[in-house]
């Protein structure tokens, strides 16, 4: 339960002051809901407000504050002119203050002729003229006392102004309680940090408040990862059974080719941790095509020869079909049951699926989430696989963890390369193995950056690539606004492309598309029937053609550098010399040509993920990877990264030395886990 002293925080924002119909949807918009929502709707920017006597004295591109008389109105000519009032200062010196829109009426008001205003806004020059556009303040001389020096700039959306913003920030903030202190003391006077309640005031006041603001990214990070430690905690005191399987399946697999040394090692880590009566809760990064499966299959075998049974589960129906299809390759003839599981499987396919599973005949079972429904028992789950950790926040993981009576070892893998830097804030409580080697022989992919202007181009090569007998990808852009914007533009080119090159020879695949419909399309694809895929991103993860040896990527600048590596991934996979061509709009910012130009120089996933650190900060890599729980409303990325280590250390203090959360300092840190929503592990806390 909540603790009592937050429950003003909690409120709705629509029951504050002054909050009705109108404002509901840009809040909403924004995700200012309660009131703590507000509360931590910190200043992006600030204000400082010249006040002077004479516009001379002024700086032009500033806030300025001064005293004006209009004189006369312009009304305007055209529907695009704008209405100017003309004023001058104390000095008679001239300035037109301009209002863009139809509704000349209000600016009169504002405005009577011959009367001084107290007037607030930017001032700037517009030929030889000074001018202001749309004042922020225009008041009586009795009320320019109430104008401050300084204001604090609000993210805002449509139907809500800065100055309605700071009024319900106000409201939020006023609501926010004295809390007990959950901080280490050491720490909080080493680093001069305020109450959290004062610090919070001044993160709104005061644009010089840097402790104030640090302090309150901190709490943040101690408490998410506080909650990883708690996580870590709750599944190693859970028993696991010790997996320690012979090797007579894995000694009797006929590989086609010798493991890596990073499979090797990663494999012994696993079976490490196998072994022992604690669950192991293991992250494998690789890079696209390093090898996960192998690792994956190892431990399911070792599973397997122990008595157990393992599970696998794959964030698309596309990827939990070739994972079956690529485990029951590798099996070759061995005598291990390997079946599929996911919403296709129905009536007696799936009734008899469940048997298999319920009385030990099946042995490993691929499928999606639903291979974790109620209705799915094991006789005997030894570890289960997860793969690509993104798409699965710590609660699927707890639900996966809390079926079994005795926890299942749990490997994740993920694809995503997380610089070092990111990986204690955003899996601080996993293990983690790393295939940093790529199988040999691996050619590289010539990536090239090309502006869509060459469409035409890239669309006349595309048709030779065809007309060869290869076949290519075409990724759509990620289309923001709009719910099924992505599908639809996918629909527009695929309709172009099959024009172009015949309808039987473009498939077309995207997220909304039904389960057996995206199969076909993909079967045909695989089986070469097809020779160019229009896709979004559901191709992103795992899918293997190897004879696609093209993919031209459209709005390339719009995806997040590791996804464009992801994407970039599917092609390469055989011993042909691939292609990756960047398509990109016109007005490429700086940052985003460096982006695309890094894809361009390497091809190594975990220098890219370094590199889109340096140029865009962690926020963008967080950002997308952020699943659930790990999700990060103040902190910004780089205060993340620069206070994880002390948040780590600070909250490994409280559990090891402090006395956990039943000490004073627990009970406030326990707060400050509800202050900021870290539900798994108030899940945890709630079932003791
Ligand atoms: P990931 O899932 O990490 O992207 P996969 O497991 O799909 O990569 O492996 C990519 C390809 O590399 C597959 O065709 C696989 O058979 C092959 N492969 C895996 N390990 C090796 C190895 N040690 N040597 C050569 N090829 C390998
Ligand atoms: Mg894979």
């Amino acid at each position: 339960m909540r603790p009592d002293i937050l429950n003003p925080l909690f409120t709705e924002s629509a029951a504050l002051k002054g909050v009705g119909t109108a404002l509901a949807k840009p809040l909403a918009r924004l995700g200012l809901d309660r009131a703590v929502d507000l509360a931590f709707h910190l200043p992006v920017a600030w204000i400082e407000r010249q006040k002077v006597r004479r516009l001379a004295e002024a700086e032009t591109g500033r806030m300025i504050g001064v005293v004006l008389t209009a004189h006369d109105y312009r009304a305007s000519g055209s529907a695009r002119a704008p209405f100017r009032v003309r004023a001058v200062d104390e000095a008679g010196d001239p300035i037109s203050i301009v209002y863009f829109g139809k509704n000349s009426g209000w600016p009169r008001k504002l405005f009577p002729l011959g009367e001084p205003r107290f007037v607030s806004g930017r001032l700037d020059r517009f030929g030889d003229d000074l001018q202001m556009v749309h004042p922020d303040h225009v008041v009586e001389l009795g009320e320019a006392g109430a104008i401050p020096d300084r204001e604090p700039i609000y993210g805002l959306s449509e139907g809500i102004t800065n100055g309605r913003m700071r009024e319900l920030v106000a409201q939020g903030v006023s609501r926010a309680p004295v809390l007990p202190e959950w901080i280490e003391p050491g720490l909080k006077s080493m680093r001069g940090w305020p109450e959290w309640r004062e610090a919070l005031a001044s993160a709104h006041e005061d644009p010089g408040a840097k402790a104030a603001r640090e302090r309150l990214a901190y709490d943040e990070v101690f408490a998410s990862q506080l909650a990883l430690m708690l996580l870590r905690a709750q599944t190693r005191r859970r028993r696991g059974t010790p997996v320690q399987g012979d090797g007579r399946l894995r000694d009797a697999l006929t590989l086609p080719f010798a493991p890596t040394g990073a499979q090797r090692r990663a494999f012994g880590e696993i079976e490490g941790d196998m072994a022992q009566p604690i669950p192991m809760l293991r992250l494998l990064q690789g890079d696209v095509g390093s090898g996960k499966t192998l690792v994956a299959l190892m431990a399911l075998l070792n599973a397997v020869e122990a008595g157990g049974q393992g599970a696998f589960l794959a964030p698309t129906e596309i990827l939990a079909r070739q994972h079956h299809a690529s485990l029951q390759a590798l099996l070759g003839g061995l005598s291990v049951n390997v079946a599929i599981l996911t919403g296709r499987e129905k009536g007696k396919v799936r009734e008899s699926i469940l048997m298999g599973l319920a009385d030990g005949s099946i042995h490993i079972l691929v499928g999606t989430h639903a291979i974790f429904q109620e209705a799915v028992a094991y006789k005997n789950l030894a570890l289960a696989v997860i793969d690509e950790q993104h798409r699965f926040g710590v609660h699927q993981r707890l639900m996966l963890t809390n079926k079994a009576e005795k926890t299942p070892h749990l490997l994740v893998m993920t694809a995503t390369p997380i610089p070092r830097t990111l990986t204690l804030t955003q899996y601080g409580d996993m293990d983690v193995s790393r295939l940093d080697e790529m199988p040999p022989g691996r050619q590289p992919i010539d990536t090239r950056v090309v502006a869509e202007a060459r469409m035409e181009e890239m669309v006349e090569g595309l048709g030779r690539h065809i007309a060869s007998g290869r076949q290519a990808y075409w990724v759509c852009p990620l289309v923001e606004q709009s719910e099924d914007g992505d599908e639809r533009a996918a629909e527009a080119r695929a309709a172009i492309l099959r024009n172009r090159f015949g309808a039987d020879q473009v498939g077309l695949v995207h997220g909304r598309m039904a389960g057996p419909e995206k199969d076909a399309v993909m079967e045909a694809f695989a089986s070469g029937r097809l020779k160019l895929l229009v896709a979004t991103t559901v191709i992103e993860v795992g899918v293997d053609v190897p004879n696609a040896t093209l993919m031209i990527v459209e709005g390339a600048e719009r995806f997040g550098l590791a996804q464009l590596h992801q994407l970039r991934g599917r092609v390469g996979r055989g011993d042909q010399r691939s292609f990756c061509m960047l398509l990109h709009g016109d007005n490429l910012s700086e940052t985003a040509r460096a982006r695309l130009a890094l894809l361009r120089e390497t091809n190594d996933g975990f220098r890219i993920a370094e590199e889109d650190l340096r140029l865009r900060g962690a926020g963008e890599l967080l950002g997308t990877r952020q699943s659930g729980e790990q999700r990060y409303r103040l902190a910004t990325p780089e205060q993340i990264q620069s206070l994880a280590d002390a948040a780590n250390a600070d909250a490994r203090l409280l559990i090891d030395r402090d006395g956990g959360l039943k000490s004073e300092r627990g009970e406030a840190s326990r707060t400050c886990l509800y202050l900021f929503e870290r539900d798994a592990a108030i899940a945890l806390l709630s079932s003791g």
